[in-house]
Formats: structure tokens, C-alpha cells, sequence
């Protein structure tokens, strides 16, 4: 596999089933890789055979092993690839981009997702609170039990029960007195109706929150529509913040 700029060819040098649906998979000779230091940060990996990416939370990274964590679900590029015995291919990353930020004055921490957002949760958990407290809701069809760290906060599991529950649920939560942050992601339709509860209802300035849509619901295996590229680097032009790029990137999924 060819290596671009910004982008790195790694092997699989592990491979763990975690639970029925989240595979670990564990890079190594990736030394290239300089991580963001941003505790949700991500990387587009391209399959051996593809050449489209799919977006992955860098769950670890400690200099020699990278380690992704992958939902397996009902069909997909990544996660058919993830099920087969990978150990020993050589895959490629981008370089890494991340979006959480705490503010110095939040006394509380709130992260909600479904899996795609656990490999993130509990890495914000372990690095970017600062000891405030926290509570992780991680919707998942089953638990990953020990997945969290025992320092981690409160976590607290939610059965899998419909698509549109999680958006539902967030709106019943009861938000503690006092600045605080909010991170989410899930499924892009679930996280449009939240950016437009926390913007409307709660009236939430934009560096409270991250929310971030992770994947589309409801089609095939596809190229993506729509190029998340260009809308970040015209909104990066424009002086946008992440979250305003998320959102119209939200939107454009929107209208596919
Ligand atoms: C910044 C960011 C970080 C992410 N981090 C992670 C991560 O750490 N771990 C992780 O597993 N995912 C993560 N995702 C989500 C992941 O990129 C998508 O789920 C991706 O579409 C999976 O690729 P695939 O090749 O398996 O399926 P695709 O070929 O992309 O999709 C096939 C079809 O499957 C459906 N689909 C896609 N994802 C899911 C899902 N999770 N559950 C049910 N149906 C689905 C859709 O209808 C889609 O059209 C992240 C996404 C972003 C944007």
C-alpha cells in the first residue's frame, strides 16, 4: 500500500473480539504517527482492496501500537474486513483530527453514544476531565463489560431498543447546576435533532458541547455521498469552529 502524505501503512498485529459487536483491532509499525493529543481524535483507515476511508477513534496509542476499536454490524466495507482473521495486513491511516475540548470552568462532564462513540467516551474519561465528575450513557445492543476504567465516572449502559431512542432519552436528562460540557455521538439523524434541542431548548453556546454525528442510518454498503473533506477545509477558510463545520456536514448528510 502506498503512503501519502498524511497518511500511514500499518499492519494488524492483533485482533480481539471485545464483545459480539465491537472488534479491537491493534496496529503496529505506524511509527510515523503523531497523535493530536485530543482525546476523541480520529483517523480515516483504508482497507486492503478499497480505497474508500472509514473513520475510526484512536482508542490508544502509545508510540508503537495504535489500537482502533470497530463496531461490526450488519454490513459494511470496515466491517466485513474486521471479521475475517486480519492479523498480518497492511492497512492505512490518516493522519489523526479531533474535536473535544473541555472548558477550563466546566464542573461536570456528560458523554452519551451509542458504540461507535465508546472508544472515545472512555478515552475523554481516562484523559481530558481533570477530575470532574462524570457521566458516561453508552447505548449498546450488549454490554463491554469492564470497557471503562474504574476511574472513568459514573457509566451507565442503555439497551439498544429502537434507532430514534437515544436523541429521545438525552432530552430527558437532567443537566447539573453550573458550567459544564456535554459530548455526543451517534447516529447523524439522532445528533441533528440534539444540536437543535441543546441550540434551542437548553440555548447552549457552541464550546459547552461536541456533537458529532458518526454514521448514517438506513442504506446500503455505498461511497460517501457526501465528501466530508472539502466542507472542512471551506469551513476551516471561512473561520468556522468544528462544531459549526460538524453541523453543516450533519446537514449535507441530511439532505443525501
Ligand atoms: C469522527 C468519527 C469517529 C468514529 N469512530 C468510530 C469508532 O471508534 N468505532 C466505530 O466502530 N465507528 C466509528 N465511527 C463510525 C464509523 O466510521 C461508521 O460507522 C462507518 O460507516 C463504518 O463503516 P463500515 O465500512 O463498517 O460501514 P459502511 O460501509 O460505511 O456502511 C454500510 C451501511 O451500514 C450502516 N452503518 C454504518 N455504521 C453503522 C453502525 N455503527 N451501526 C449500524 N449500522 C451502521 C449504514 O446504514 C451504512 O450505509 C466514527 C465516525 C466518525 C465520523
Amino acid at each position: 500500500m502506498s503512503e501519502r502524505p498524511g497518511t500511514h501503512a500499518a499492519t494488524v498485529v492483533r485482533r480481539e473480539q471485545l464483545s459480539p459487536h465491537l472488534v479491537r483491532i491493534v496496529l503496529g509499525g505506524v511509527e510515523s504517527f503523531t497523535s493530536t493529543g485530543i482525546a476523541d481524535e480520529w483517523v480515516a483507515l483504508v482497507v486492503p482492496g478499497q480505497y474508500q476511508s472509514r473513520y475510526y477513534t484512536v482508542r490508544s496509542w502509545d508510540g508503537e501500537e495504535l489500537v482502533l476499536d470497530v463496531v461490526v454490524h450488519e454490513e459494511g466495507l470496515v466491517t466485513q474486513w474486521a471479521q475475517t482473521d486480519c492479523v498480518g495486513d497492511v492497512v492505512a491511516i490518516s493522519d489523526a483530527k479531533g474535536s473535544c475540548s473541555v472548558p477550563e470552568d466546566a464542573e461536570w462532564v456528560y458523554l452519551v453514544g451509542d458504540l461507535t462513540a465508546v472508544p472515545a467516551m472512555a478515552r475523554i474519561a481516562e484523559e481530558s476531565v481533570g477530575g470532574r465528575p462524570v457521566h458516561i450513557w453508552a447505548e449498546a445492543v450488549h454490554e463491554v463489560p469492564g470497557y471503562f476504567g474504574a476511574d472513568a465516572g459514573v457509566v451507565t449502559w442503555l439497551p439498544r431498543a429502537q434507532e430514534s431512542a437515544l436523541a429521545a432519552f438525552v432530552e430527558t436528562l437532567e443537566w447539573p447546576a453550573g458550567p459544564g460540557y456535554f459530548w455526543m455521538a451517534g447516529e447523524s439523524a439522532q445528533m441533528r435533532a440534539i444540536r437543535h434541542y441543546v441550540r434551542r431548548e437548553l440555548g447552549w453556546g457552541a464550546d459547552r458541547h461536541d456533537l458529532m454525528g458518526y454514521w448514517s442510518s438506513g442504506r446500503g454498503r455505498r461511497a460517501r455521498a457526501v465528501d466530508p473533506a472539502p466542507i472542512y477545509a471551506r469551513g476551516r477558510a471561512a473561520g468556522l469552529t468544528d462544531e459549526q463545520i460538524w453541523a453543516e456536514y450533519d446537514e449535507a448528510r441530511g439532505r443525501e
